[in-house]
């Protein structure tokens, strides 16, 4: 399957590109804050671009959306699917996934004390998401996700 992606711009968000682009001067690269660049690239223009976890049953549950027509899952709230621009309705995927990739995060973030891990998770049937492990966590490790606000975070499954 071709995996290519493409942007699906809000009015929100062209309107803005194009105001940063007006404000720029020349031989001065314009200046994108970093929502916007997240909004240029994914089309959501939130300020937070993390996944939205849910407490479901079992676990912490990814709210994002399906596609009706192909049924490509993604993580976040899409205005139309990133795979066939069809119309995409909301789901909940998770909360169990394995690990796709990970590693030790050993540079300090606000509210992250280094060493931390971090991981790609696919979830078992939903879409790939970055989440927080606490600890080293083996490629194929099966994991949970944990419901709260902020960061997405994981278990492992013993
Ligand atoms: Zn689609």
């Amino acid at each position: 399957m071709d995996k290519r992606r493409f942007a699906v711009l809000s009015d929100l968000t062209v309107s803005r590109l194009t105001n940063a682009v007006k404000r720029s001067r020349p031989g001065r690269p314009v200046a994108l804050i970093p929502d916007l660049l997240f909004g240029f690239m994914s089309g959501v223009t939130s300020a937070d671009p993390r996944p939205r976890v849910v407490a479901g049953e079992g676990g912490g549950r990814v709210a994002g959306r399906r596609c009706t027509a192909c049924g490509e899952v993604c993580a976040f709230a899409w205005p139309a699917c990133p795979e066939c621009g069809g119309a995409v309705e909301p789901a909940e995927f998770g909360p169990l996934g394995t690990v796709w990739s990970a590693t030790v995060v050993r540079i300090p973030v606000p509210g992250r004390t280094p060493p931390y891990g971090l991981a790609y998770v696919d979830l078992d049937d939903g879409p790939r998401v970055l989440a927080h492990t606490g600890g080293p966590v083996p490629v194929g490790a099966r994991v949970r996700l944990v419901p709260g606000d902020g960061d997405v975070e994981v278990e492992v499954v013993p």
